[in-house]
């Protein structure tokens, strides 16, 4: 048992490890793509916008090659250009001098005058070929632009300074990079979840196991227990009969009595051992079902006139009410009589006053046995438990009744293994009624239905 248990023990920390590399890996691998994406969009809006800022200098270089000489529309111009790109932030205009590169028009008028120049620029004026380069200045970020414009002998006359602004660009990564982690925090609180109910169910999986171990070994015990009772209890049923036959000498009416009375017990012990034999053959597989066709109507007939006893005893009427028959049903008639005694016998014990009848009939596909009652019946909340192993009504009424709660169990199981089914109506304080359903024999198939 110890053995067996611990094939399947629970290791917490094994469990804990998986869970931290889950938590740390999965998350790890959504920022890894979430970067690889961002790093992707970042470049493709970039090239985007040198592309556009290439565009506004070609666009801009054929408006002002005609103006370079008339500072004014020149100065226009650009406001003009600035005003239609919102990202565009400056546009200068400078013209290359003796004394360096002078700003002929610009956004920003109070630098118009004034010599400027950088490395970008000279290398845009060397090269003839436009420049780009990205400039961050305290928390603003820009690219700028230079762009050469020459005359009709590739002669530079001016240059063009573009300041574009990423702002877009940065919000736009920067939403992607919040959404991102948005993202992966519920990845993070999902996988939690997830292994917080996978723990719970690994134990629920570790004791559903135990209890089927314990289970099993309940069946066992129950099994080898049986088997040890059954020996001395006949031998104790052999010795209360020669006892009560006179065998050993005439008994007094009182020790008689008292005989009668241990006899009975042990009728019912080896009763109860016989049944707990049947669960465990039933449970085990180990019970034997050989279906024949017969006629069901004798043995229901017989098994009747074997409770005629207790029937009368209680003053009950207890009778077969059905049609002759024949009724010939597939089943096994040593099991079917086990059932029959079982249900019959309910009845009887369930009822105080009136009568148990049983009657036969059929469809064309099966032949139904009814045992009607009319005793204390069963109220709903209680039917539903009926088949249940071990369950018994325990009420002000039932309270005296011996019992097991085996019976409906074993009938049912029996049944199956018959391809029979069973089925209970029952009204409190009206009576009950069993309903026992069997494949009808072929022998009465041949006929048709009745
Ligand atoms: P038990 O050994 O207790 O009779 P069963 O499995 O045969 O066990 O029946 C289960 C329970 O169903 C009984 O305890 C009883 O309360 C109820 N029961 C079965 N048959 C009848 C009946 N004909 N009338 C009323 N109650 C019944």
């Amino acid at each position: 048992m110890r053995n067996s248990s611990s094939k399947y023990s629970f290791n917490p920390n094994r469990q804990l490890f998986y869970g931290i590399a889950l938590v740390i890996i999965v998350p790890l691998l959504v920022v890894l793509n979430s970067l690889v994406l961002v790093r992707q969009f970042n470049e493709i809006l970039t090239r985007e916008q040198h592309r556009q800022a290439i565009l506004i200098g070609q666009i801009t270089e054929s408006l002002i090659s005609e103006k370079i000489d008339d500072p004014n529309s020149l100065q226009s111009l650009i406001q003009e250009t600035v005003l239609n790109n919102s990202e565009l932030t400056d546009l200068i205009i400078s013209k290359p001098t003796e004394d360096g590169l002078v700003i002929w028009a610009s956004t920003n008028r109070s630098r118009i005058g004034v010599v400027e120049e950088n490395t970008a620029a000279v290398v845009a004026i060397k090269n003839k070929r436009s420049v780009a380069q990205r400039v961050a200045e305290g928390t603003k970020q820009y690219w700028e632009i230079q762009y050469p414009v020459t005359n009709a002998t590739q002669e530079v006359v001016a240059l063009i300074t573009m300041h574009l602004s990423t702002a877009t660009i940065d919000s736009e990564s920067g939403n992607l990079i919040f959404q991102s982690f948005m993202m992966l925090a519920l990845i993070v609180l999902v996988i939690i979840l997830l292994l917080a109910s996978n723990t719970r169910l690994f134990q629920y999986t570790i004791l559903y196991k135990r209890l089927q171990e314990i289970d099993k070994a309940k069946d066992d015990f129950i099994s080898i227990a049986s088997h040890e009772l059954r020996t001395p209890i006949t031998a104790m049923r052999n010795y209360f009969s020669l006892l009560l036959d006179g065998t050993f000498g005439k008994l007094s009416k009182k020790t008689k009595e008292s005989v009668i009375m241990m006899n009975e017990n042990a009728l019912r012990l080896s009763n109860l051992v016989e049944d707990l034999l049947n669960v465990s053959r039933l449970q085990q597989g180990r019970i034997s079902i050989t279906p024949e066709e017969f006629d069901v109507v004798p043995l229901v007939r017989d098994v009747i006139a074997s409770l005629q006893s207790t029937a009368q005893e209680k003053c009950l009427e207890l009778c077969f009410d059905g049609e002759k028959g024949p009724f010939i049903v597939i089943a096994d008639p040593v099991r079917l009589r086990q059932v029959l005694v079982n249900i019959i016998g309910n009845g009887l014990k369930y009822t105080n006053k009136g009568s148990v009848k049983t009657s036969v009939e059929s469809d064309n596909r099966r032949v139904i046995i009814k045992i009607k009652d009319t005793g204390i019946g069963i109220s709903a909340e209680d039917q539903h438990r009926l088949f249940e192993k071990f369950y018994r009504v325990i009420n002000r009424k039932t309270q005296n009744i011996i019992g097991t709660g085996l019976g409906l169990w074993l009938s049912r199981e029996m049944l199956m293994l018959m391809s029979g089914k069973v089925f209970i109506e029952s009204i409190e304080n009206v009576g009950t009624q069993v309903s026992i359903s069997l494949p009808l024999g072929k022998k009465d198939l041949d006929k048709g239905s009745r």
